[in-house]
């Protein structure tokens, strides 16, 4: 028996498993893809601002940092072009670096290839039972496998936002990028564009002279398919004058934005399968290499405390996760999330235009992981208070949704 058994060897899973063994505890990973030989390996493409690395201390896992990064929403009225320099660092996330770091701080785990597809709990504890039929019992089962969870059951409503993207590395001799700045968003419109939600270009300029390009829509409900994207990325490249072949395939993201955060009694959920995705932006990995140490301390605490049951474990685990605090901030990206699902592509572009004309503290606290209730309140208001009269209608028209209820009862404390 297994004090913790972790379904999932991605980032989350991999992390939790690392700071639960720290504790002392007898951890097991199972996954169909759980790293047996060496260190897992992760395909998706991982980037984040370096300071969000730096902050959890994983600041030197990276490949490429870009010491500026460029976010452009076409010409305002008068035909001049909103570009905003942004004087924050960008970088690429060395996928090895980072997964062997994990892995070497998991001496103590029991690794066993498979997917789970049930549980059954008593009081000392839980049995998973495999696809392949055999079993595994832990005191505490946690759930990291990722948007579709093992065990935890997503609430169907109401249906989260879906960022999807389509994504191409492509050969450029000559590239119209400057190769020092990230493209964090090129919304320029484009001729037909505006028909469905607004989309933009992400360009990494990589250092080998390759360039990643990814046609991106931040959220729509539903999510835009991946044969939109495509033909709006070809469109895009060719409007740069930039051949679009790739030799490599294309990456395609779907990443599900909002939504309910799952909750179960007897299950601890951590990483995608426990809403930890940034209702933002759709970014996870911050916040992951951040919770892992303080989840794993909350419920080996509890564990140990005389006591303790596997039940009081996973309460103090969903606790150490979601504090009042910090479902309340959710609450309000979840009000942004559906103020910018409600826009039409004109508004969205000037409504990032105004965003990043706010104080550099202001604009990255929003998009990172680190403000409280009160100070992300501020933001929003301070936000609200600059942008013309169309915008703001737009804005408050979100809050008579279901969207604005919660956040009425986030300001009220529920
Ligand atoms: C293409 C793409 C690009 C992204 N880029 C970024 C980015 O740049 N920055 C960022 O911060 N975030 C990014 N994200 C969001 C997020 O960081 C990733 O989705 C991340 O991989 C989620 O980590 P996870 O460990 O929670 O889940 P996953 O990485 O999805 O891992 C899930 C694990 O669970 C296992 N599993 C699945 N089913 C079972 C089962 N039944 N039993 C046991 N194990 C199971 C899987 O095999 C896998 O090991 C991106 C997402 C995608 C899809």
């Amino acid at each position: 028996m297994f004090d913790a058994l972790v379904l999932g060897a991605g980032p989350a899973g991999i992390a939790l498993a690392a700071a639960l063994s720290a504790h002392g505890l007898r951890v097991a990973v199972v996954a169909p893809d759980a790293p047996v030989d060496g260190p897992p390996v992760w395909r998706p493409t991982y980037c984040a601002w370096q300071d969000e690395l730096d902050a959890v201390g994983h600041g030197a896992h990276t490949d490429q940092r870009w010491p500026g990064a460029v976010a452009r929403f076409g010409p305002d009225a008068a035909g001049v072009p909103r570009v905003h320099d942004l004087d924050r660092a960008y970088a690429r996330v060395d996928k090895a670096a980072l997964a062997g770091a994990l892995y070497a701080r998991c001496g103590g785990v029991t690794w066993v290839a498979g997917a789970v597809g049930s549980v059954a709990h008593s009081i000392t504890g839980s049995t998973v039972t495999l696809h392949d039929g055999s079993t595994l019992e832990a005191a505490l089962v946690i759930d990291a496998a990722g948007h579709r969870p093992a065990l935890l059951k997503l609430p169907a409503t109401p249906a989260p936002a879906l960022q999807t993207a389509v994504g191409r590395v492509l050969p450029l001799a000559r590239s119209p990028w400057p190769a020092d700045r990230a493209g964090l968003m090129d919304f320029d419109p484009l001729p037909g564009d505006d028909d469905g939600p607004a989309t933009f270009l992400y360009v990494l300029p990589l250092a080998d002279g390759r360039v990643f390009v990814e046609e991106t829509c931040l959220a729509a409900r539903p999510g835009m398919p991946a044969a939109v994207l495509t033909a709006r990325l070809d469109r895009r490249l060719a409007a740069r004058g930039v051949p679009g072949m790739s030799d490599e395939p294309e990456e395609w993201v779907s990443i599900p934005m909002g939504g309910e955060v799952p909750h179960d009694p007897r299950v601890l959920g951590f990483g995608a399968a426990a809403g930890m995705i940034h209702p933002a932006t759709g970014y996870l990995l911050p916040r992951v290499l951040a919770a892992a140490p303080v989840v794993a301390e909350q419920v080996a605490l509890a564990l140990g405390a005389r006591g303790g049951t596997p039940a009081r474990a996973v309460a103090a685990g969903w606790e150490a996760l979601w504090p009042r605090d910090r479902r309340q901030r959710r609450a309000l990206y979840r009000f942004g999330l559906e103020a910018l699902l409600a826009m039409d592509p004109v508004t969205t572009r000037a409504f990032f235009h105004h965003f990043f004309t706010l104080p550099p503290p202001l604009w990255s606290g929003y998009l990172s992981d680190g403000l409280t209730a009160a100070e992300l309140r501020v933001v929003m208001l301070t936000l609200f208070g600059r942008v013309p009269f169309g915008l703001k209608w737009s804005l408050a028209r979100a809050g008579f949704g279901a969207e604005g209820v919660a956040l009425a009862r986030s300001m009220v404390g529920g």
